[in-house]
């Protein structure tokens, strides 16, 4: 007789708490290891690379207030919005974020995501396991972002 299954599923039941959303013996982590470019903000990765998919899915939570950091790759993100309010900052444009709403980031485009004053924000990201290291703008482009028409006054560099 066949088997009806020859490999365990993963179950990680979503176990929200005071402090944020969180599964089931999903461990929380830093954002990123240092910095003084970000704030405010937790990682979580719901499917790693053993999950057997190209692709990593992180849940990202920024207290509010808090802001991820401004950067660029050749990697592309897809991002589903979870929580809470805020805005995305996507190559020059802005835009106001609620609850479900799909952003997607192209590659080599500059983002940041920064959670509204009184909103805990929390999102979704999708990205490839095999990916290139986020890069920062360098003085000279920090000096244009912050004088870009539209997106100047939001940038935390
Ligand atoms: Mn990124």
């Amino acid at each position: 007789m066949a088997s009806v299954q020859t490999l365990l599923a993963t179950f990680r039941r979503f176990q929200p708490t005071v402090e944020g959303f969180r599964w089931e013996t999903v461990p929380l982590k830093q954002y990123k290891p240092e910095g003084t470019h970000f704030r405010d903000i937790t990682r979580q990765v719901l499917f790693g690379p053993e999950s057997g998919l190209p692709a990593e899915l992180r849940y990202f939570e920024v207290a509010p207030g808090g802001y991820s950091t401004f950067e660029r790759h050749a990697h592309v993100h897809a991002v589903l919005i979870l929580r809470g309010r805020g805005r995305a900052i996507v190559g020059e444009q802005i835009f106001e974020i609620a609850p479900f709403d799909l952003i997607h980031i192209p590659a080599w485009t500059w983002h940041q995501f920064q959670a509204d004053k009184n909103e805990t924000l929390g999102f979704l990201c999708m990205v490839a396991v095999d990916r290139d290291r986020p890069t920062r703008p360098t003085p000279e482009e920090a000096q244009q972002l912050r004088r870009h028409p539209i997106i100047g006054p939001y940038v935390r560099l």
